[in-house]
């Protein structure tokens, strides 16, 4: 196993186009990270950049203690796991499985029959390691639950059976590194959630480092136990899943991690006697308890204030007057859509004096 390295690394792609710009970014041996970011952020291009199928620009990656930036991708020490599987859909599951090991130990007959007269040492090696495949392949399926499918065709698969059978080809691998790019997309929201905890148990398991890259946050949240999150090339904060939720360093991370998203209201912050005032248009909260962000002075003037919709609850006789606009019913909780301008005499409220709450 091993962990991997970004130093300043960056791809440009012909025509200018700056996927990722000068990142830093390191993963702890046997480490479960995932780079999460909205659709165009530069995950798949730094993902691939460490697989070895991008170019990189700039920059330095080490997987363990090597320098592998020219490296071909096949001398990696790594798998990947593509969003549309790309199995071969002319083998079984079973050769689907064991064709990355067969090329690596043995190559065709002819290949093998002139490496006996060649290199004979070499070549009693490569047999004992071809011996060891099939071993490799059934341990993996057992693991994976797919054992009854080895001899199915990937046409003869469920979404989720194809995805098994794209993980199992990369655990045949052992691997240093395990790298997956959105592979559960394609899947139901309950198969999701189901390979989600299947991935994690994986993981705990093989005892391996994995780099994950969703654009989805949930699956992050609940699936790294650090998060890189990206936007326009770069990497924004990278910490343990819930510090990230809990203290995001910038609007950007605030506002992108979270369903419903996090409720933004612009304002000013007073010290009016003992107690600390936010009064924003529609908005006017005691936030004496709050901590404020390192660098915002108490009576800090115009800001903006971050509320979690989880983290306000409905009163009738509560400080803040609201109208509920509209309720959103997720069984075991509901989304409501408060108006915080209601009040005004022209009826008119702005965007800023909008307000979603999880009650
Ligand atoms: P998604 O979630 O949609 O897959 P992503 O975060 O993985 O997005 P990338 O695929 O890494 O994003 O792409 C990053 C940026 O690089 C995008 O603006 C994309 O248009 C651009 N890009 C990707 N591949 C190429 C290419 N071959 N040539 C030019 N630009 C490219």
């Amino acid at each position: 196993m091993a962990g991997v390295v970004l130093e300043n690394v960056s791809r440009v792609f012909p025509g200018g186009v700056t996927a990722v710009d000068s990142i830093d970014l390191e993963v702890g041996d046997q480490e479960f990270l995932v780079l999460v970011g909205p659709s165009g952020c530069g995950k798949s291009t730094t993902l691939r950049m460490i697989a070895g199928l991008e170019e990189v620009t700039g920059g330095e990656i080490r997987i363990g203690r090597r320098v592998v930036n020219d490296l071909a991708p096949k001398d990696r020490d790594i798998a990947m796991v593509f969003q549309n599987y790309a199995l071969y859909p002319h083998m079984s599951v079973y050769k689907n499985m064991a064709f990355g090991l067969e090329l690596r130990y043995g190559g065709n007959l002819p290949v093998r029959l002139l490496r006996r007269i060649v290199r004979p040492a070499r070549a009693a090696e490569l047999a004992c390691r071809r011996r060891e495949i099939d071993g490799k392949v059934r341990s993996a399926a057992q693991t994976l639950g797919i054992e009854h499918l080895l001899e199915r065709l990937p046409r003869q698969l469920s979404g989720g059976e194809r995805q098994r059978v794209a993980v199992g080809r990369a655990i045949v691998r052992q691997p240093a590194v395990f790298l997956f790019d959105e592979p559960l997309s394609n899947l139901d929201a309950k198969l999701r959630v189901e390979m989600r905890r299947e991935l994690k148990e994986l993981h705990r398991r093989l005892a391996a480092t994995m780099i994950y890259v969703t654009h989805d946050q949930v699956e992050a949240l609940t699936l790294g136990e650090r998060i890189a999150v990206m936007n326009h090339g770069t990497i924004q904060q990278v910490g343990r899943s819930m510090d990230v939720y809990d203290r995001p360093r910038n609007r950007f991370v605030a506002g992108f991690l979270g369903t419903p998203p996090m409720n933004f209201a612009e304002g000013e912050l007073t010290q009016e006697g003992g107690t600390r005032w936010f009064r924003g248009s529609g908005l006017a909260a005691d936030v004496s308890q709050a901590k404020l962000p390192d660098g915002v002075p108490n009576d800090g003037g115009e800001l903006t204030l971050g509320i979690r919709p989880e983290d306000v609850a409905i009163r009738a006789d509560g400080d803040i007057a609201a109208e509920v606009a509209m309720v959103e019913s997720l069984g075991d909780s509901s989304v409501v859509h408060l108006l915080l301008g209601s009040d005004r005499p022209d009826g008119n409220t702005s965007a800023a004096e909008r307000m979603t709450i999880l009650s």
